[in-house]
């Protein structure tokens, strides 16, 4: 008698051991490590940002912002009968991001109810989508150092979000604000080989969501959550070995460390002759370790049927073809665009497209001055702006630079009017008054001095006041050219030209080589 019919009479087996698989052992222990290589598939959670919930009409609420339930109705906290009625919205951007990760949509799908006991889904079950998903097959391009990758997607399902649990030092409580939010589903095969890759396909997913605006990507909110299912094999081989799965994943650092620990766990099992059991983990963050949670065989009795209280959900083809062509310009398209037509490479190009208000950001300073290089902007811009903005904590959207602003001072470094330096030192400024860069050359007196004769007075002065570095100079030391460079320019308070102070700085010591060779 097999399982299923085993449970119609409502028997259960005795508890048997889980299926594992073990390595043939191996003499070598390093050179078996070099052999073995992680497998991993992710199961994405994302909310979606839909007005109102997925199967009621109660508000979708900031969580960080709202009181404890106080957008519930007797839907979303599972009173008995009442009935949901699917929210057209969550189907639509379900669709979105279906056809942007190229699934083909279903016309018909089917909720199902996911049957489990958990203080925060007072229902008893979850409504989900099981045996006939909203989209199937597809890919999700990434790019690593190693190149790019099509990591296949093998299907996108909608369901509801549960409530959330807050654990006080002697309680706990539950808020319900949270349940029957719209989640999207979105489950890869087992294609990603390293955590690089793991990382590529959750920053490029996060992003497509932001860019189909059907997420926030405020991961800190926990409106994209992970589950990492890992195993490891020997390289080459194309089975699929034991794997774990690792729950609630909320930000990319705790996923990345858990699937390395969890890769490093399962290689000293698989090396050591040991067997990987199969089982459901959680993070731990403090201890640094993946810890069992439950066992499979609980975890997957969740007795899914389809949910008596919605119809079929039945999409009009022509509908889908309408939110395709509704789709905007998305990252890896954009990305592309940007290395053929603005000559970057693809890691600055990936790096202004992440964001589609950066790469709109970066096109609006480029239409600004269409006479400068493009990649000048893009360097400014991906470089000291980025760099500049993360220290203070800011987004391109919270800066106080215009793009316009931007692009002048990319162009009066271009055109000389300040050196690179001083163009950094220009962009603080302008980050932190939002005044325009030819405004702060003008005030704060920073154009370059690019008179030879100041600047050779400059450069003869530094050598004169230091004759213990010159001396080492001369004694063979030629570094030391660089701290004399660098003390020309404090003396102009950084406003010397840097390739005149080199070009004069290079011939001052080297006629004092010369004559002292002569003389001695
Ligand atoms: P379940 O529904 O039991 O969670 P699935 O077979 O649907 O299991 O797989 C869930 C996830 O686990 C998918 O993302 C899939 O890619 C991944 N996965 C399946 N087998 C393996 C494996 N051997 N190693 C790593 N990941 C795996
Ligand atoms: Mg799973
Ligand atoms: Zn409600």
């Amino acid at each position: 008698m097999n399982r299923d019919q085993l449970l119609v009479l409502g028997l259960r087996e005795e508890a048997t051991t889980s299926s594992t698989t073990s390595l043939p052992q191996m003499n070598d222990s390093t050179e078996m490590e070099r052999m073995l290589e992680p497998v991993i598939g992710l199961e994405v959670h994302a909310e979606l940002l839909t007005n109102s919930k997925m199967f009621c009409s109660c508000a979708v609420v900031d969580p960080t912002t709202s009181a404890p339930n106080t957008s519930v109705c007797e839907i979303c906290t599972g009173m008995p009968g009442t009935l949901p009625v699917i929210n057209r919205k969550a189907v639509e951007f379900a669709i979105r991001v279906a056809l942007a990760m190229h699934c083909s949509p279903a016309e018909t799908s089917v909720f199902a109810r996911k049957n489990y006991f958990y203080p925060d889904l007072p229902k008893g079950y979850q409504i989900s989508q099981y045996e006939l998903p909203l989209a199937k097959n597809g890919f999700l391009a990434i790019t690593t150092d190693q190149g790019s990758k099509k990591i296949r997607i093998r299907r996108v399902h909608l369901e509801e979000d549960t409530g959330k649990l807050v654990h006080k030092t002697s309680r706990s409580l539950v808020d319900y604000n949270r349940s029957g939010v719209p989640l999207l589903e979105i489950v890869s095969e087992p294609d990603m080989n390293s955590v690089e890759e793991v990382r590529s396909y959750a920053t490029s997913l996060r992003s497509l969501l932001r860019y189909l605006e059907v997420n926030s990507g405020d991961m800190e909110k926990g409106v994209i959550r992970f589950e990492a299912n890992v195993s490891v094999r020997e390289v080459g081989s194309e089975e699929l070995m034991t794997r774990t799965e690792i729950k609630n994943l909320n930000s990319f650092r705790s996923m990345i460390r858990a699937i390395e620990y969890e890769v490093q766990r399962q290689s000293g099992l698989l090396l050591s002759g040991l067997q990987v059991k199969q089982e459901t983990l959680g993070w731990d963050e403090t201890l640094a370790q993946t810890l069992p949670q439950r066992s499979k065989e609980e975890a997957h009795d969740y007795r899914y049927f389809p949910e008596p209280d919605l119809p079929p959900l039945r999409v009009d083809p022509a509908w889908i073809e309408t939110i395709r062509t509704s789709l905007p310009e998305l990252p890896t398209e954009k990305k592309n665009r940007f290395v053929q037509s603005y000559n970057l490479s693809p890691y600055t190009a990936s790096i202004l497209t992440d964001d589609r208000a950066v790469a709109d950001y970066f096109e609006a300073a480029i239409a600004a001055e269409p006479d400068l290089k493009s990649n000048k902007i893009a360097n400014w811009i991906s470089g000291d702006f980025f760099g500049l903005l993360n220290e203070m904590g800011l987004s391109v959207d919270e800066s106080n630079v215009p793009a316009e602003s931007i692009a002048r001072l990319v162009l009066l470094v271009e055109q000389g009017m300040i050196n690179a330096a001083t163009g950094k030192q220009v962009l603080e400024e302008m980050i932190k008054t939002g005044a325009r860069p030819e405004d702060i050359v003008e005030e704060h007196d920073l154009a370059m001095m690019s008179d030879p004769s100041t600047t050779r007075s400059l450069v003869v002065q530094a050598i004169e006041e230091n004759p213990e570095q010159l001396e080492t100079y001369l004694a063979g030391k030629s570094g030391i050219a660089d701290w004399f460079f660098g003390q020309v320019m404090r003396a102009s308070s950084g406003k010397a030209n840097p390739t005149l102070v080199r070009e004069i700085l290079y011939e001052e010591l080297q006629r004092r080589e010369e004559s002292r060779r002569a003389s001695g």
